[in-house]
């Protein structure tokens, strides 16, 4: 089982695809973090952006884990190095866009992410180019979405609590300008895979767009088990 969702900054991606990972028993991949990871590495060996050849050998040599613990969340260790506060940053949200344009960077993680896809016996995977490309035949793909606003609205709750000081309009610039460089890139721009599920998260809570979408695999399902109930801890 493999299901991909896509979706531009702050549609509540995470949060959404680690409960439906939880509740079907699946691996989770946050591809986001991958993409992070390499920019913080590149800022620290003052690489050029533009040096595609340069930030795919980061990829090559440096080993990204991503692992998931209920009480933190998602962690994310960069040679042994937990650098999961590290990868959330302003700094790292205003050149994260700018890294991921690299054709080369992107054929390197996308190797490492369908390798991860194939080793787990179901996934779900988030990211921008996750259905139009990473998983082009996963069972169920998603695009989900809300507008500029709300989503600049919950990031700056999210950062507000995590301590971050940015106004509300610095987030809006910083995610609108992400957003834009996400859709306008040449190589695997953020858009709507064919055959997409397109849900509007701008009206509902994290627990109803989880809801919506296991409804939409239950009724469309190709295995033969019910998904568990939202506080059911038993794996699939
Ligand atoms: O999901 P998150 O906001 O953490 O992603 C950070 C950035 O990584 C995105 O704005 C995008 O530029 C890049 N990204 C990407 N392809 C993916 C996942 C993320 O280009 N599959």
């Amino acid at each position: 089982m493999q299901i991909a969702i896509d979706g531009p900054a702050g549609a509540g991606k995470s949060s959404v695809a680690r409960e439906v990972a939880r509740r079907l028993g699946l691996k989770y991949l946050d591809t986001g973090a991958m993409y992070r990871s390499i920019t913080y590495k590149a800022l620290q060996e003052g690489i050029d952006f533009s040096n595609g050849a340069l930030l795919a050998e980061i990829a090559r040599r440096c080993n990204i884990e991503i692992c998931y613990d209920e009480a933190a969340g998602n962690r994310i260790f960069v040679d042994g190095k937990d650098i999961t506060a590290e990868i959330r940053s302003p700094e790292i949200n205003k050149h994260v866009s700018v890294v991921s344009k690299s054709p080369e960077l992107r054929s390197e993680l996308v190797f490492l992410q369908k390798k991860v896809a194939d080793k787990s016996r179901g996934i779900v995977m988030e990211g921008r180019d996750i259905g139009t490309n990473v998983l082009k035949d996963a069972d169920f793909k998603f695009f989900i979405y809300a507008s500029l606003e709300e989503r600049s609205r919950r990031r700056w709750k999210e950062m507000q609590e995590k301590g971050t000081i940015l106004s509300f309009d610095e987030v809006m610039k910083e995610i609108a300008m992400r957003d834009r460089l996400d859709q306008e890139r040449e190589f695997s721009p953020l858009t709507v895979a064919p055959g997409a599920k397109v849900i509007d998260t701008t009206p509902y809570s994290l627990d109803e767009v989880v809801e919506k979408i296991l409804n939409h695999i239950q009724e469309h399902k190709k295995f033969s088990r019910d998904i568990p109930s939202k506080n059911a801890t038993d794996e699939v």
